[in-house]
């Protein structure tokens, strides 16, 4: 199967300091795919290089067969590409159906805005019940879920998390990964990036594990899960 996203011998760096070490991996359509390691080992700099953040030192990123390596921002997301990035990053002085709005402004949503609309409300029924309130005066919770909202007001076609669990309470935590699993149901492809090992395993059709800027390991999750090294060290057990 032809992939939607192929990322191949790329290598970043900050300056002199190398970030990313020849990485390659591929997500396949409709598939959820994970990107798991520890802090600082280099997942936010690759989800950043997919984006058109940051300039790839070596390697390409291919995206349904076009070469995306050296594309502005703007079009990458007009591809459909979206990030849900860390710390959620809403505005806080704008209420939940504004910070909403703001998502559809690429070219390829605004048509979308009415049906994605709908579809955000249906799948987060607390936001549509707050659509007024100031997003800085929401629980945790339901900022995140609201920066999952913008993402899918973008009209994505692989839709990137950068660690959505993140500092959240165990039940919310649940929540995420809840609403990661419906979007999968719903077809979207998914690339997750977390630190929750656990949770991830237990979703994610594939993974791969980086440590240091480098993959180390890949796996469907239950052979990761099952996987002695991973269990010591990401699984406590
Ligand atoms: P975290 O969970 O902390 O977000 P991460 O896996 O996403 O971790 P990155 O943020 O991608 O890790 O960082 C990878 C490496 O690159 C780290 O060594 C980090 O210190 C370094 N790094 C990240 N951003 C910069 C920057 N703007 N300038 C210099 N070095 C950076």
């Amino acid at each position: 199967m032809m992939s939607a996203l192929e990322v191949k011998n790329v290598s970043i760096f900050y300056g002199d300091t190398q970030a990313i070490w020849d990485i390659s991996f591929s997500v396949k359509p409709g598939r959820l795919v994970a990107l798991i390691g520890a802090n600082g080992a280099g997942k936010t700099t690759t989800l950043k290089s997919i984006c058109g953040l940051l300039p790839l030192r070596q390697g390409s990123i291919i995206y349904e067969n076009q070469d995306i390596s050296t594309m502005p921002v703007h079009e990458v997301a007009d591809l459909g590409i979206t990030l849900v990035p860390e710390g959620r990053q809403l505005f806080p002085k704008m209420n939940v159906e504004e910070n909403l709005i703001v998502g559809s402004y690429l070219k390829r949503a605004k048509p979308m805005r009415a049906k994605n609309l709908k579809r955000v409300f249906e799948l987060f029924p607390r936001l549509a019940e707050r659509r007024k309130q100031i997003a800085a005066t929401l629980s945790g919770g339901e900022q995140q879920m609201l920066a999952i909202g913008r993402a899918l007001m973008q009209d994505p076609k692989l839709i990137m998390f950068d660690e959505p669990s993140l500092g959240l309470a165990p039940i919310l935590v649940q929540e995420v990964f809840n609403v990661v699993k419906e979007l999968h149901q719903q077809g979207l492809t998914i690339f997750l990036v977390e630190q929750n090992v656990h949770q991830t395993l237990k979703v994610a059709d594939y993974c791969y594990v980086i440590e240091n800027g480098r993959i180390v390991k890949q796996g469907t999750g239950k052979e990761l899960e099952a996987d002695e090294s991973i269990r010591e060290a990401y699984l406590g057990f």
